[in-house]
């Protein structure tokens, strides 16, 4: 049977995005996805060709393929424009942010064996854009963290439907309820509550500080982490770091609009852009993960099998992981072990 062939929106990025975005979908083509690419822009790229950091084609595009692979985007720090993924991620309603870290073997890591999926929630919490100076000096801000039952409730139901559909056992959600009573304590009650129908799932509940120290000191004993926006973006980081680094970290923004994007956990790395040196092995994972959204997981399985094999050897991986090659040799490695 042939696979239908989808046209998915490539939104290659900032800084090494084009690089990754190239590598990437190199890679594609050789593990035999059917995939068409429609090529749109955002972030500054978007600003330089529209002058606009998110074109309204952009939006189309998305609104009509509702499939999307994204390379990093820059947003500068301080003023000027809202973050383009936060918005993305918004106006699409991709609520679920999922982000597995999974040990690689020969990849060099202090850990052995650590498997650990976060869901982070993706609308809401610091990043919902409520943010103000309160005097007219700007010598004072106040950021609004906004927590929802509505947000709480989809997302943490989200983590136990992916719990079932991929066989773990346990759930850990992720909170600063002691002190943040009530926007915290809703997210934690929310979960209580939805765990009760799933009692095939363990659940427990664990504060964000004790989180960071166990997750270093015994990163095996996690299964799932579910948690709101903050905490999962700096815990994500977190445990790319326990299986390698950013260059090797996925991510899926999933929601019931029918929409989804597949993107890096890392950002634009401007130290090393140009340079022909960034590794795509987190784009590369991102973009399996898509084919796996697209149940064309013949050639999802095809491309990880080059990514892992590429990756246990310090001569076909890249300078992040401690290897002799760069991104082109990378890839051509990928490509050539996946048969
Ligand atoms: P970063 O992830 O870009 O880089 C952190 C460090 O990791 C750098 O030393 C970098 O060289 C290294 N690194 C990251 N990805 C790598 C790769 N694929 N191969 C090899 N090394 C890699 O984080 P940052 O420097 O804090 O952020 C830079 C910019 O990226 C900022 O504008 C930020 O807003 C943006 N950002 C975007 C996203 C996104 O689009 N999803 C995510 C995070 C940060």
């Amino acid at each position: 049977m042939t696979t239908k062939r989808t046209l998915v929106s490539l939104i290659e990025g900032d800084g090494i995005g084009p690089e990754i975005a190239a590598a990437t979908v190199k890679a594609l083509d050789a593990a035999g996805a059917q995939v068409d690419w429609e090529r749109v822009d955002a972030g500054l790229a978007g600003v330089e060709r529209h002058k606009d950091p998110l074109p309204q084609a952009t939006i189309d595009s998305l609104k009509k393929t509702q499939v999307a692979l994204k390379g990093p985007l820059a947003t500068p720090s301080g003023g000027g424009y809202r973050s383009v993924n936060v918005t993305l991620r918004q106006q699409f309603d991709m609520y679920a942010n999922v982000r597995p870290a999974k040990t690689i073997k020969g990849v060099p890591s202090r850990y052995e064996n650590v498997d650990v999926v976060i869901v982070r929630e993706n609308t809401e919490d610091l990043y919902a854009g409520v943010e103000h100076y309160v005097d007219p000096r700007r010598t004072a801000a106040e950021s609004i963290a906004i927590i929802t039952k509505f947000g709480s409730e989809r997302c943490i139901r989200y983590a136990f439907e992916y719990a079932r559909r991929h066989g773990r056992k346990r759930i850990t959600l992720v909170h600063k309820a002691n002190i943040l009573k009530m926007s915290n304590g809703l997210f934690l009650d929310t979960g209580k509550e939805v765990a009760k129908e799933y009692a095939d799932i363990q659940f427990d509940d664990m504060i964000v500080d004790a989180t960071a120290m166990k997750l270093v000191l015994q990163p095996e004993r996690f299964d799932m982490i579910v948690t709101m926006n903050l905490f999962g973006d700096i815990l994500s980081d977190l445990t790319a770091g326990l299986i390698g680094g950013l260059g090797v970290a996925p991510a899926a923004n999933i929601g019931d609009s029918g929409c989804a994007m597949f993107e890096a956990v890392h950002g634009t790395a401007p130290d090393i852009a140009g340079k022909g040196i960034a590794n795509p092995t987190g784009l590369m994972l991102s973009a399996a993960m898509m084919l796996d959204h697209l149940e064309q997981r013949d050639a999802a399985a095809r491309l990880r099998k080059g990514v892992i094999a590429a990756l246990a050897n310090p001569e076909t991986r890249t300078g992040d992981l401690g290897g002799k090659t760069n991104t082109a040799g990378y890839t051509d490695a990928v490509i050539r072990l996946m048969d």
